[in-house]
């Protein structure tokens, strides 16, 4: 897996929800009504990779263990889905390379509009 500038692994992003008024084939927005009734959220992580320094902090301190170590030692992104938002990593990275925010349920890349 290769190291990108600004993360975006699954292909997420705060933006990534919007209503197109056809078919929910794939059950998009049922699965995203039942999220919401559980009051699960979810939260995107950017990484600037090119401020981290690769200490590992963010990585070993995630009690979610949403970050994987690159080969460089940097962090990527493996479960974001796992993220409850504590922002432990933002608040405490050195480098101010990681930002938490809210966002909505992914849409796949197979869903259908
Ligand atoms: S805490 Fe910050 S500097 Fe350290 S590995 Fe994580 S993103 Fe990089
Ligand atoms: S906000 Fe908390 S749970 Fe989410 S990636 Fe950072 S340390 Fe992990």
């Amino acid at each position: 897996m290769s190291v990108k500038n600004v993360q975006s692994e699954n292909g997420s992003g705060q933006f990534g929800a919007k209503t197109t008024g056809k078919a929910d084939k794939n059950g998009y927005w049922k699965a995203k009504s039942e999220m919401e009734k559980k009051g699960k959220k979810f939260f995107s992580q950017t990484i600037f990779y090119d401020w981290c320094k690769a200490c590992g902090i963010c990585i070993a301190f995630c009690p979610q263990n949403v970050f994987t170590r690159s080969e460089t030692g940097k962090p990527l992104v493996e479960n974001s889905d796992e993220c409850i938002g504590c922002r432990f990593c933002e608040l405490h990275c050195p480098d101010f390379a990681i930002t938490i925010s809210s966002r909505y349920l992914d849409r796949r890349k197979d869903d259908e509009e």
